[in-house]
């Protein structure tokens, strides 16, 4: 088995030398369990969290230990009657080539039916998570502004795509490229790029009627624009703030945005609602027929960044976190 371990544990943003590369010999396969060859790892920015020993919802990967991950693989030997050999499923084997599994985490999927890969990405997790946080929390409706941060990316694209569905508008993106794929590929109202200098004139420009729902994925200065622009009853599903995924142990951060953030919450009578897709895990089945037809019929569009070998996967995940990737970011082991 070939595997990517975590060495150290990063300051800021992490660095190559905060993962190892290892080798170690395949295991027996126990009575009841399978073996799985991973085909495609899943690279997504809670894994910078996992990385760190801060109190957190879930314990921090152990040094030494596997770097976490969803995975696409192909069940390679069974010993349990639930599997077969061939089967393709969704899994959790993290950053290695083969892992065993008791089952219990595994999800077939047909590889028939759409890519495989489609299983980490818009009928994954990440597809999931946009869908749960717009229908549950952000609740468009028709000809309300939607706004939606890391738009071209995979949990952002499928937002915006949702919102458009249910007619509603608007992405926000890093760099004239993303932004051109957002609104000519995806069909957005709007792109707006959060790297020119005057982006937050440019946003309030593209919202003349305001911003009824903001999806955050960001934080930052992308939240600091968005913020003046929220109309009264406005809704904020708060799927994560990829932006200060880097800072902790940085110290206290430059900027305190809380007092203006309370102030416009409260005075505009704003919900702004954290959520874990898993909370709403009851709304899979559903969200998989849905978007599945959705994908079929071409409504719903979806990008993935394939980066070949599990080698280069620390190097792709380090680009996460700086807005490298273009799409679903996944590593084809
Ligand atoms: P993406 O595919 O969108 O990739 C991350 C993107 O974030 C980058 O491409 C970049 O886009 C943007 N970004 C990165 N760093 C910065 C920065 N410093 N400032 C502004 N933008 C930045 O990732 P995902 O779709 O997988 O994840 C999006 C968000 O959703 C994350 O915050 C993630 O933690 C969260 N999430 C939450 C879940 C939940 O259950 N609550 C589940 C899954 C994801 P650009 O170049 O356009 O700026």
């Amino acid at each position: 088995i070939r595997r990517i371990v975590l060495a150290s544990r990063p300051v800021g943003p992490p660095k190559p030398a905060n993962f190892r590369l290892e080798e170690v010999p395949m295991p027996e396969v126990p009575n009841d369990h399978v073996l799985l060859e991973t085909i495609y790892l899943s690279l997504d920015p809670y894994m910078r969290g996992r990385m760190s020993d801060a109190k957190s919802y879930v314990d921090p990967i152990a040094i030494d230990d596997v770097m976490v991950g969803a995975t696409v693989s192909r069940i390679k030997q069974s010993r349990n009657l639930n599997w077969k050999e061939g089967d393709i499923v969704v899994g959790s084997s993290g950053w290695q080539t083969h892992a065993i599994s008791d089952g219990s985490d595994l999800r077939g999927i047909d590889p028939h039916a759409a890519p495989m890969s489609t299983g980490l990405g818009v009928l994954g997790m990440t597809g999931f998570s946009a869908y749960a946080g717009l229908r549950n929390i952000g609740r468009p409706k028709p000809r309300e502004t939607v706004v939606v941060a890391a738009a071209s990316g995979a949990v952002g694209s499928v937002v915006g795509q949702l919102a458009r569905i249910d007619g509603a508008r608007i992405g926000i993106a890093g760099g004239a490229e993303k932004c051109a794929f957002v609104k000519n590929e995806l069909g957005f109202d709007a792109a707006i790029d959060h790297c020119d200098p005057d982006f937050a004139q440019q946003l309030a420009e593209a919202c003349p009627d305001g911003i009824d729902v903001y999806f955050e994925n960001v934080g930052g200065a992308v939240w600091d624009a968005v913020l003046p622009l929220l109309n009264n009853f406005g809704r904020v599903p708060l799927c994560g703030t990829i932006s200060h995924y880097n800072d902790e142990a940085l110290g206290p951060p430059s900027v305190d945005r809380l007092p203006a953030s309370i102030k416009v919450i409260q005075q505009k009578s704003i919900t702004v609602r954290g959520f874990m897709n898993v909370e709403f895990i009851a709304q899979h089945t559903t969200f998989l027929e849905e978007a599945a037809g959705w994908v079929a019929d071409g409504m719903l569009k979806y990008r993935e960044d394939i980066v070949d070998g599990l080698d280069n996967a620390p190097t792709a995940f380090i680009g996460l976190l700086e807005g490298r990737n273009f799409g679903k970011l996944i590593v084809r082991v």
